[in-house]
């Protein structure tokens, strides 16, 4: 569904007439061999496309135009392999639209002792290139990433990578359309949030349709196709008796079947990329969408229930980002605790919808009786998740500004089963601690709906948050209350300052 490898940054060397044609011939060439190299590391999953070195405020403006109108470039990379005197890069940067990743590298790693000399010293420059340059996007107030060291350097290879794909899930959200099946659900106040803000800052748009619109679509859909996909259901899980073929409920196992395919069928034909759905606005739908929302999660589709559109939208992005990662992305809730004091640690879940890309081993396909909602009982998908460092993390709407919480945790395979409960389920511990990790989680407002990681880290939402222009917060190993109570007080100035 998503192809990374469709999407593109361009590599751009900056320097400027003043040295010569001999000077800059090794400059391109060396910036050839940069971005080639790029372009075939494995750390990064997009094209790098290399640019010819710019020179003069007409080329660089010339470069930035096109960048912000080609349609699968996703970002630049700019590097200064000499002097490029930064006020050339003012009228370009100013109308810069794509996220920018500054590689502070230099093309020799070592100095050579013995031969360095004066043409040395006047071709290898980017100590103070980039210092020149990274003044003007200070000044400029641009957000973008410096990542420092020799571009052959794994670590250097891995920090690019990171940029690579939240520019990925950055570029995804531009256009993106999510539906929403009914409102809100009632009275609920996090996931609330203003969509026309949203469709500003993010790029993405949030419409409702009648939940109705859906029943039509579901009723149109064939028992062959029914049929088919109950198929494959049996030969991808563990099916439970009552719902195969034959048995007491295998009509509800195809009544879950026709959900998944009508609504299929409405994501692919309006173009969404996500969806919400609630279970207090289910008319004509015979059960709350379960095994439906954990497949269509796991096709790349975001996901969020109760009409929380922002944790889907998220949901998608993360995605996005992990295309081709071992792992999976999934809508979480925090639901129950384990409060023993030698073994604190968090039970997430929610009533059906876990993304199976997490399942750890073949799911069960199992339907029990949905406490809430009064809808028929319900198809889901149930299975533990393994242990691993993974994350959670969620988007508010402060009023004045989007803040995005990241919670570094750490994921426990269950010590007991569980055999009672009818759910897909994560154990974690959050860092630095329980106390500390969910204190600090509830004073910046972070809402009990996430999407949970198993392959990205906190730097890929550091990125994202970053092309955003949105406040990030991270709540990891480091995290100290008394600090981040501090920081949330400076954030709300600056956020308060900054109005745009
Ligand atoms: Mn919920």
């Amino acid at each position: 569904m998503i192809n990374l490898k469709n999407l593109e940054a361009w590599f751009i060397t900056g320097s400027q007439h003043l040295y010569g044609e001999e000077t800059l011939k090794k400059v391109a060439e060396h910036s050839v061999a940069i971005a080639k190299a790029l372009n075939s590391a494995q750390q990064i999953p997009i094209k790098i496309i290399f640019k010819p070195t710019v020179k003069s405020t007409e080329e660089i403006h010339a470069v930035c135009q096109e960048a912000n109108s080609a349609k699968n470039c996703i970002g630049v990379i700019a590097w200064m392999h000499t002097f490029s005197p930064a006020k050339m890069w003012i009228t370009g940067l100013k109308i810069l639209q794509k996220p920018l990743l500054h590689l502070h590298t230099q093309f020799n790693r070592d100095i050579p002792w013995k031969d360095i000399d004066m043409d040395f010293m006047n071709l290898n420059q980017s100590a103070h290139g980039d210092r020149e340059f990274g003044f003007m996007m200070t000044r400029l107030r641009m957000k973008r990433k410096v990542v420092v060291g020799h571009w052959q350097d794994g670590e250097v290879l891995e920090r690019i990578g990171a940029w690579a794909r939240a520019a990925a899930g950055w570029h995804d959200w531009q256009g993106a359309k999510f539906v929403r099946f009914g409102d809100n659900m009632r009275y609920v106040a996090v996931t609330e949030g203003d969509k026309v803000e949203a469709e500003l800052k993010f790029g993405y748009s949030v419409n409702t349709h009648g939940v109705g619109d859906l029943v039509k679509m579901i009723s149109d859909v064939r028992e062959t196709a029914i049929t088919k996909l109950c198929d494959q259901y049996s030969q991808q899980y563990k099916l439970t008796t009552s719902l195969r073929k034959g048995n007491s409920q295998h009509s509800s196992l195809r009544e879950a079947a026709k959900i998944e395919l009508g609504l299929r069928k409405f994501l692919q034909q309006g173009n969404y990329k996500g969806f919400t759905d609630t279970f207090e606005d289910l008319h004509g739908l015979v059960q709350l969408p379960g095994i439906a929302a954990q497949r269509l999660m796991n096709d790349g589709y975001g996901f969020a229930a109760e009409g929380d559109w922002k944790t889907a939208a998220l949901v998608r992005a993360m995605k996005t980002m992990a295309t081709g990662l071992k792992g999976g992305n999934s809508f979480m809730e925090d639901y129950t605790y384990h409060f023993d004091p030698k073994n604190k640690m968090v039970l997430g879940a929610h009533m059906l919808e876990i993304c199976a890309s997490l399942a750890d081993g073949k799911p069960s396909c199992e339907i029990h009786p949905l406490s809430i909602g009064g809808k028929a009982d319900a198809v889901r998908l149930v299975f533990d998740v393994a242990a691993g460092a993974a994350i959670n993390a969620s988007i508010v709407d402060m009023g004045n500004h989007f803040r995005l919480l990241v919670n570094e945790v750490q994921a426990i395979k269950p010590p007991q089963d569980l055999p009672k409960l009818p759910v897909a389920r994560v154990l974690w511990k959050p860092y630095p601690d329980m106390q500390t990790g969910c204190a600090a989680w509830i004073l910046a407002g972070g809402a009990h709906h996430t999407c949970y990681s198993q392959n990205l880290t906190a730097e890929h939402l550091e990125d994202f948050t970053s092309m955003a222009g949105i406040e990030y917060v991270r709540i990891g190993k480091n995290t100290d209350l008394h600090q981040f109570k501090n920081e949330l007080r400076w954030n709300e100035v600056y956020y308060q300052l900054n109005q745009k």
